[in-house]
């Protein structure tokens, strides 16, 4: 069936830039039922799972959405992908995203924009974004071209396009995943999470997906629970915050109302709700565009010509370097390098990325307080529903605002869910987003099971 909807959508939908050899999905499939015949299935078995084409694959073209890696098969497997494949789970493509994960509308990708399979009602000429970074994987999964697909959230790439295509997004705690082959972009900030159709999926697939690593510093040594159990937990005698700075101006009316509903049902559901402040999430948004497009350079620096992907060849060293790099990088890509190496040039590396790092951690700090009084924080996912392709093109500040929720939880490195609850008046899927404590997935997901 998925193979099918592949065939069938795939060209309109554009959410992946490289499908896996039917041949290949249907081989993987047989020895999954063999698996099933012989009682020694795995818990992914034979599950059709599409992978974010920024999570390195053996033998399988990966290429960041970017021209720089347009033919670049990767002779290792990243850590996640390879536990997932562990797990028994049978990948059938690549995802679309937006170039080196970085945009909230998946429209810089080399390969074309993706595009929501959720329309407006009345008005289905208007071509909606999925959302991005993670855009691909969420249409796929929205529209059932794959069970579950792997994202990766710098500062909102799993949760915002989870919350434009109604689908279930996770960024785990930072170091709750391995980040091993995963192609970097801010790394102090990148987590791999599952993007699934509901949070016991979400559950079953991290469970999969986490845990300690030796090849990335950054990953955690804590076991691994039994994730999948947490939902269907009760919630009652939790409390949950409402952070007073969320409320931000801008904010559709219709989201806050759906807010304030999430609100309802979990104080329906036994749950305390408690007005909490996290002060400086004003800062968030400028800090975050910073640090990230600052270590973006620094990451980005090795697509040189000469180690990976393509090459433009030139007279000289810097000539190569110069051309493949002009030739290869987009223009969303550019414009963060240039960012960048600003930050971090000699005479502004103070004024800006170091009082950025500074913000950073007055914002954990928010986080970190506001939980000594509650377990939970529920907030909505983005400041709208998913837009029309071509709007918030012309200001890239308006772009950078719809990670407003999403990039606070980033800076803290605190898990984050966002969970589908409900239509807007357009018949278009709204998210709520529950932020908990760090390595706290599990009431996270308790909560998130709640309100699906
Ligand atoms: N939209 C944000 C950015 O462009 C987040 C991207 C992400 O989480 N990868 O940086």
């Amino acid at each position: 069936a998925h193979l099918d909807a592949i065939d069938r959508l795939n060209p309109k939908l554009n959410a992946y830039i490289t499908v896996v050899p039917e041949q290949d999905v249907l081989t993987a499939a047989d020895a999954a039922d063999a698996r099933y015949a012989a009682g020694t299935a795995r818990p992914m078995e034979g599950l059709p799972v599409g992978v974010k084409d920024l999570f390195c694959t053996k033998g399988i073209k990966t290429t960041a959405a970017s021209k720089i890696l347009a033919n670049f098969i990767p002779p290792y497997e990243s850590t996640v992908t390879a536990r997932l494949l562990d797990a028994g789970s049978l990948f059938v493509g690549k995802t679309n995203l937006d170039e080196f994960a970085m945009g909230s509308a998946n429209i810089t990708s080399a390969y074309g924009a993706v595009l929501n399979p959720w329309q407006r009602k009345g008005d289905e000429a208007t071509a909606l974004v999925p959302g991005g970074s993670s855009g691909g994987s969420a249409a796929a999964v929205a529209a059932g071209l794959a069970l579950a697909a792997t994202g990766t959230d710098t500062g909102g790439s799993i949760r915002q396009p989870a919350a434009f295509c109604g689908i279930v997004g996770l960024k785990p705690t930072y170091g709750r995943c391995s980040r091993w082959g995963t192609i970097a972009y801010a790394s102090s900030l990148d987590q791999a999470g599952p993007m699934t159709r509901t949070v016991a999926d979400a559950g079953l697939m991290l469970e999969a997906m986490a845990g300690f690593d030796e090849k990335d510093s950054t990953c955690s040594n804590r076991p691994v629970p039994a994730f999948a159990q947490a939902v269907g937990k009760s919630i009652k005698g939790l409390r949950v915050g409402i952070p007073a700075e969320y409320r931000a101006p801008g904010l559709s009316p219709e989201i806050s109302a759906m807010w304030e509903q999430g609100i309802a049902w979990l104080r329906d559901a036994g749950c305390e709700i408690v007005d909490v402040s996290l002060p400086h999430t004003k800062y968030g948004l400028a800090t975050y565009y910073i640090i990230a497009p600052a270590e973006c350079s620094s990451n980005l620096a090795r697509y040189d010509g000469i180690r990976f992907g393509e090459r433009k060849d030139a007279a000289t060293l810097d000539g190569i370097y110069e051309a493949t790099r002009a030739a290869g990088f987009g223009e969303e890509v550019r414009s963060r390098i240039l960012m960048g190496t600003y930050v971090l040039s000699a005479g502004y590396y103070d004024a800006y990325y170091l009082k950025a790092q500074k913000v950073r951690t007055l914002i954990k700090r928010d986080f970190v307080e506001a939980f000594e009084k509650v377990d939970v924080l529920l907030t909505p996912t983005a400041p709208s529903a998913a837009f029309a392709q071509g709007e918030n093109m012309a200001d890239p500040v308006q772009m950078y605002l719809n990670d407003i929720f999403t990039v606070p939880a980033s800076m803290a490195g605190v898990p984050a869910l966002s969970v589908p609850v409900g239509l807007d008046s357009k018949g278009l899927p709204l998210g709520l987003q529950i932020i908990g404590r760090h390595f706290d997935e599990e009431t996270v997901l308790s909560v998130g099971g709640a309100l699906e």
